[in-house]
């Protein structure tokens, strides 16, 4: 069939609307007639990292839409059913059944490798295969190709606008608060960047009744957003402000239990672990540097631990139903951080996404 897709024609290029030629489901796929897509910093990044080799890409990996067809081996999923879509997994190696699926042993080739197992895409056009299969579903596009274990079967009165974001940038910044770090009323939790994912787990960890709740951003509507969920807030770039460091300690009283990073940014991973107290945690969740450097003295004296996440540990198929759960109960208050944009838009998606004029971009058809 023929269907539209936002591709990447090579390294750092801009999203560009083509139509393109998509196979039918295979045994064990799902087509999904996407309505709404998240638009998330993982798009962009890889979408300028990737080798020159593995363009044209359709990337997209946070889609919500409408079962069209299944494949005759998948189980638990029926047409017409509205599903959130999220990253992939085997469910059959160690990992997977110790409940860890977002370390999967076969991660790396059945969400990034933009093909299949066998080396085939589903997508193709005149001058050849199109690179997909982007965390198994490659969903900038009006339709994508879906695994049973990636679709999150969801309640049809759901707005597919409101829940896209669940499957990656919202399960990431709530799970690590409620399944790596679980913080209580005797901790303080510092989130540094208030993006979707700081802003998720900032929502999160009102509901675990962390005592203390600090969100660090330099753009003043994310920082009142933090703050409607109960978070002090700091702004470093305020002149006259005290070092972001010793901003944090005064706050946490000494040191924070624990820390998020959400920024990428080499310098903000190191305050981060410095404004850590005695054996904090930090967990660094965003994808952009290669590097990251640590004050090592402080590491070793203070007995910290710095390490990371994917998707907050969580596991799609139990997260994404928690978390939609909670948003109705009025416990996850996400809903006005979204944006839509039609998908002509998406390049001014990407350029507020950048600026951080928007918390949360869904792209519409
Ligand atoms: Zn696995
Ligand atoms: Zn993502």
């Amino acid at each position: 069939m023929r269907t539209t897709v936002a591709v990447v024609n090579g390294p750092g290029q801009d999203f560009a609307l083509e139509e393109v030629e998509l196979e039918g489901p295979r045994a064990d796929e799902v087509l999904v007639r996407v309505v709404a897509t998240g638009l998330c910093h993982t798009d962009v990044t890889m979408a300028s990292m990737l080798p020159a080799e593995m363009y044209p890409h359709v990337f997209g990996h946070e889609g919500a839409g409408v079962v069209e067809a299944v494949g005759p081996d998948v189980a638990g999923i029926e047409v017409g059913d509205h599903v959130v879509l999220s990253f992939r997994s085997c469910r059959q190696c160690d990992r997977c059944r110790a409940g860890e699926v977002g370390y999967c042993e076969s991660s790396l080739l059945l969400n990034y490798m933009g093909m299949r197992m066998d080396g085939s895409t589903a997508y193709s056009r005149d001058s050849g295969p199109v690179f997909s299969h982007f965390f198994g579903q490659s969903s900038f596009s009006r339709h994508a190709l879906a695994y049973a274990d990636n679709c999150v079967v969801v309640d049809r009165e759901l707005d597919l606008t409101r829940v896209a974001p669940y499957g990656c940038g919202f399960q990431t910044g709530a799970g690590t608060v409620l399944n790596v770090l679980r913080p209580g009323p005797g901790d303080s939790l510092v989130v540094w960047g208030a993006g979707a994912v700081g802003l998720a787990a900032v929502a999160a960890a009102a509901t675990t009744g962390t005592g203390t709740v600090v969100a660090v951003d330099l753009v003043a509507d994310r920082l009142e957003r933090a703050a409607a969920l109960g978070a002090v807030t700091v702004d470093p770039s305020t002149p006259g402000e005290q070092p972001v460091v010793d901003r944090v300690k005064e706050l946490t009283g000494g040191g924070a239990t624990y820390g998020i990073d959400t920024t990428a940014v080499p310098a903000v991973v190191k305050q981060a672990q410095q404004a850590l107290g005695v054996r904090g945690e930090l967990v660094v969740l965003g994808l952009g540097a290669e590097e990251y450097q640590l004050d090592a003295i402080d590491m070793l004296q203070n007995g910290k631990v710095v390490k990371g996440s994917i998707e907050g540990d969580s596991d799609p198929q139990e997260m994404v139903p928690r978390l939609i759960a909670m948003n109705a109960a009025g416990s996850f208050p996400v809903d006005d951080w979204i944006r839509t944009y039609s998908f002509e838009d998406i390049g001014t998606a990407v350029a507020d996404l950048h600026d951080g004029r928007v918390v949360k971009a869904v792209l519409v058809w």
